[in-house]
């Protein structure tokens, strides 16, 4: 009910917390979307690789649209639209390995429908660029949608099956941080800058890794377990056994900060689903359903954070191990041995794609490590 925005409680912004700021490093594309929302169209189409902040750009234009302030203050409408708890912002993510045409028409339903709580509905539609026969199933909503909702498909890049999508979108583009860009950003945030150096090498020029490995006291322990590889093995089926269980309690150990932050996202979504319900005069059944439903959503993000998390580590690790083995190309007498190394670990990082599980590839690979 926009009529009862002036009297929603007004949570005060931390310092230096505006709408985006969970969108660092992208200047051009915040300023882009901050004057989108004065003025918003129909569709818009975000395109930037993994972990360049376009779900967060996402949110945070979703609430500038929904704003009673124009997205000036962080008022209530905003944070429950940047905690994922608005019912008028909707994101939508794929269940399968692509986007299905039953989702793509259960959006068309879902555009269909009018706001709950305002007069404008934000649509948030996930990894795009894996819409492939979904494509047509959608493009007429798009083109067309009512006139209360817009859309905010995300993409990391714009294959066919998109391309006609996209002519119906204006396209903004989210570019990859540079590894100093995270560096300096971790540093702004407090690193120390010898450490943001080092966090920022191991994150791939993600901003959501480094700051993950950043809270991360055991990093340099797992790093150390990678680099030592090469000198333990010994031969023996028994040690490579021993060794890649290890791993993969390394990567169990490794999802311990994001564990945290998880827990602490969920008792932010109570507490605010809580107020929200109260604000909107939601009791019982109906306030119950939509925290039931927030959480589902939420530990299904917090799944797929967990299986990410675990890939980009393994991929830490790899990266680590065939660096430890380039380090004995110099000496000649190992040469074809390490070189031979360095393109084992090379395939088991590429072999990650087709989702293997973890420990069979480390066993796999540790074998190969070993009979070099
Ligand atoms: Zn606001």
């Amino acid at each position: 009910m926009p009529g009862a925005a002036p009297d929603l409680p007004v949570v005060a912004p931390a310092a230096g917390a505006e709408l985006f700021a969970a969108v660092p490093g992208q200047p051009e594309a915040v300023a882009a979307l901050r004057a989108a929302a004065a003025r918003p169209v129909h569709a818009y189409l975000l395109v930037g690789p993994q972990g360049t902040g376009k779900a967060a750009a996402a949110r945070a234009f979703a609430a500038a649209l929904l704003c009673p302030a124009g997205g000036d203050a962080t008022c209530e409408v905003c944070r429950r639209v940047l905690t994922g708890v608005h019912p008028d912002v909707v994101v939508v993510e794929r269940e399968g390995p692509s986007i299905s045409v039953d989702a793509a028409r259960a959006v068309s339903r879902l555009a269909a429908r009018s706001p709950v709580e305002g007069r404008r509905k934000v649509l948030v539609l996930a990894d795009f660029h894996l819409v492939r026969d979904a494509g047509p199933a959608l493009l007429k909503t798009i083109e067309e949608p009512p006139e209360s909702t817009v859309f905010v498909v995300l993409a990391e890049l714009v294959p066919p099956e998109l391309v006609t999508i996209a002519s119906r979108c204006v396209r903004i583009e989210l570019r990859p941080l540079s590894t100093s860009t995270v560096a300096q950003l971790l540093v702004a945030e407090g690193v120390d800058p010898v450490r943001a150096a080092e966090l920022a090498g191991a994150s791939g020029g993600r901003l959501d890794r480094a700051r993950l490995l950043a809270a991360d006291p055991e990093l340099e322990r797992r790093r150390q377990t990678w680099r030592s590889l090469p000198g333990r093995l010994d031969g023996t089926g028994a040690t490579v056994a021993t060794i890649a269980d290890e791993l993969v309690g390394l990567l169990d150990s490794s999802v311990g900060p994001l564990a945290a932050r998880h827990a602490a996202e969920k008792a932010e979504l109570e507490a605010l689903s809580a107020r929200a319900a109260a604000v909107n005069g939601k009791v019982g059944r109906s306030a119950r359903g939509d925290l039931a439903a927030g959480v589902k959503e939420l530990e299904e993000r917090h799944r797929r954070e967990v299986r990410r998390q675990r890939t980009d580590e393994l991929r830490m690790g790899l990266a680590v191990l065939a660096g430890a083995y380039q380090e004995r190309l110099a000496d000649p007498s190992g040469r074809a041995a390490a070189v031979a190394a360095v393109q084992a670990v090379d395939e088991t990082g590429r072999s990650l794609a087709r989702n293997p599980g973890e420990l069979l590839a480390l066993q796999a690979l540790l074998t190969r490590l070993d009979h070099r």
